[in-house]
């Protein structure tokens, strides 16, 4: 059976780009006789709020967006995340920010540094001589990731070059995203996982974690990006397009109506439900290209 997911971040009111994912995650499960989980993020204690949590809920049901079942918040996970932890091959890395800034290493895909490796191989002298907390990294060897994503085709990392050695638990003792997002969704039995496209560059790392922590992969989906007017991403600041906004000036049917036409499943913007665009549904009529919203959205 296929069971996917949607994975917010409680770090803000959903916004237009997380409920255009939403709702291509939502008509791909269901029109699959799926199972549809609830899997919120709230990874990062600072930037999470529990009144975001039950606006997510909320909006959620306000669009006729509908799951089976909730995982537990990824905050009271740390044990899960503790024990794939121990079954890496990590070690503690101490560069500050503008060191790795300094080493001035390519950028990897998604913007973050490659590393050099300069913490790769201290000796435990020089570790005990640092006088700051560490973060961990995962040792990533020398092999080339390749997967076929739904929507962007054939994509392929090669993991020492491009992306070198990641930070799998930050220097404040919290987990980070690539490693919780694996084991939360391995232990859900996802077998597919859509998102925005923004999160294809991290794609290859969570795979390589997949497969090391003895996981089954996952079939992805990236979804294309919307875009202002003017070309320029959608931020989360522009409050005029998260939900609180949408909600006063759209019912779901037209609103839903809006961004089925703009994904490309109907010939019209006219209003609809989101029932009754599952059978309108199919992967084919989703391309790779970035769509713009229009002016008066
Ligand atoms: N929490 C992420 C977001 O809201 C999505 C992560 C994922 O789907 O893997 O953008």
């Amino acid at each position: 059976m296929t069971v996917g997911r949607f994975a917010p971040s409680p770090s803000g009111r959903m916004h237009l780009g997380n409920v255009f994912t939403a709702l291509l995650a939502w008509l791909s499960v269901r029109s699959q006789d799926g199972k549809m989980l609830l899997r919120i993020e709230d990874l990062d204690p600072d930037r999470s709020k529990r009144a975001y949590i039950t606006a997510l809920r909320e909006d959620l049901c306000w669009l006729g967006l509908d799951w089976d079942e909730e995982m537990p918040l990824q905050s009271t996970r740390g044990a899960v995340y503790t024990k794939a932890f121990s079954q890496l091959d990590t070690y503690p890395c101490y560069c500050k920010r503008s060191e790795l800034h300094d080493a001035s290493a390519p950028h990897a895909s998604d913007g973050t540094f490659i590393y050099a490796g300069t913490c790769r191989n201290l000796t435990d002298a020089e570790r005990a001589d640092k006088q700051r907390k560490p973060a961990w990294r995962v040792r990533v060897p020398e092999e080339t990731v390749s997967f076929c994503d739904g929507v962007f085709g054939t994509q392929e990392e090669k993991l020492a070059e491009e992306c070198g050695d990641f930070i799998v638990r930050r220097s404040d003792g919290v987990y980070a995203y690539q490693l919780a997002v694996v084991c939360d969704d391995a232990l859900g039995g996802v077998t597919e996982v859509v998102r925005g496209s923004d999160l294809l560059g991290s794609t290859a790392r969570q795979i390589w974690l997949y497969r090391t922590l003895g996981f089954p992969v996952p079939q992805f989906y990236h979804v294309p990006l919307l875009v202002a007017p003017d070309g320029k991403r959608l931020s989360k600041r522009e409050k005029s397009l998260d939900m609180a906004h949408l909600r006063e000036k759209y019912t779901p049917e037209t609103l839903l109506g809006r961004l089925a036409h703009i994904a490309g499943l109907t010939e019209t913007d006219a209003p609809i439900a989101a029932r009754e665009l599952i059978n309108q549904f199919s992967w084919e009529k989703i391309d790779r290209e970035m769509r713009v919203i229009p002016t008066d959205f």
